[in-house]
């Protein structure tokens, strides 16, 4: 089994996904007492928000690739960045380890191409949803549509994102909120939607809605278990 390297707490809560999704998946595959290997660098997002509000890209792609240094260090065969905001400075840290990235963007562009999607919404921080870096990827790599939120609801998925669910903090309103920004953007053509940020499973699921819904933690996880088990 190889061992997964992990860049998390952005935010933690979303890393505790992270670590039961592979956990339970190796254990899955492999039954008894096994388990993922696994090696975790945790870093302080409160830091990390204030220079994303900053917009202080450069100190925090210094920050992630010393934590990507510091797990291809310990051992670590692959990188999983734990958050798809995060990804924006993907490129930068890739060119500084030796370690291959398995990219959240494309983990989620495979999975939606599988299912014959051709036109997708998405959902993520203002960050992911406004600039190119991942619905660039998603359109240009997999030949995806992707459909965006209107400023305003942007603004909304954005605020519940950082004010409630990287703080553990989960609402009803909020899962309506989001529930009929779904509805609007399956309206508007999207044949599913993707959870394009790692916390919005804690807030809604499968189970609220019928539009068909790609949670990226989910998918990064899964391709993370194959990537290790793989020979
Ligand atoms: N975890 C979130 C994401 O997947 C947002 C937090 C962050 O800015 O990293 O984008």
């Amino acid at each position: 089994m190889k061992t997964i390297g992990l860049i998390g707490g952005m935010s933690w809560e979303s890393t505790v996904s992270y670590y039961q999704a592979l956990n339970r998946g190796v254990k899955a595959q492999m039954g008894g007492l096994h388990s993922a290997k696994l090696c975790l660098f945790s870093l302080d997002f409160d830091e990390i928000e204030k220079l994303q509000r900053q917009g202080d890209w450069p100190k925090m792609t210094q920050i992630l690739t010393d934590a990507a240094q510091a797990v291809e260090r310990a051992g670590a065969d692959f990188l999983m960045i734990c958050t798809n905001t995060m990804h924006k400075v993907a490129p930068e840290i890739a060119a500084n380890i030796s370690i291959p990235i398995l990219h959240i963007a494309d983990a989620t562009g495979t999975k939606l191409k599988d299912d014959g999607i051709t036109k997708v919404g998405l959902l993520g921080t203002r960050f992911t949803m406004a600039q190119d870096f991942y619905k660039g990827r998603i359109s240009q790599h997999f030949d995806i549509e992707v459909l965006v939120p209107t400023e305003d609801e942007q603004t909304q998925i954005h605020d519940i994102i950082y004010n409630e669910l990287c703080q553990g903090v989960i609402k009803p309103e909020s899962k309506d909120i989001y529930s009929n920004i779904i509805s609007l953007l399956h309206q508007k053509g999207a044949q599913g939607i993707i959870l394009g940020c790692t916390e919005i499973a804690l807030l809604i699921n499968q189970g609220d809605t019928d539009v068909p819904l790609y949670d990226t933690t989910a998918i990064h996880a899964e391709q993370g278990i194959q990537w290790a088990l793989s020979r």
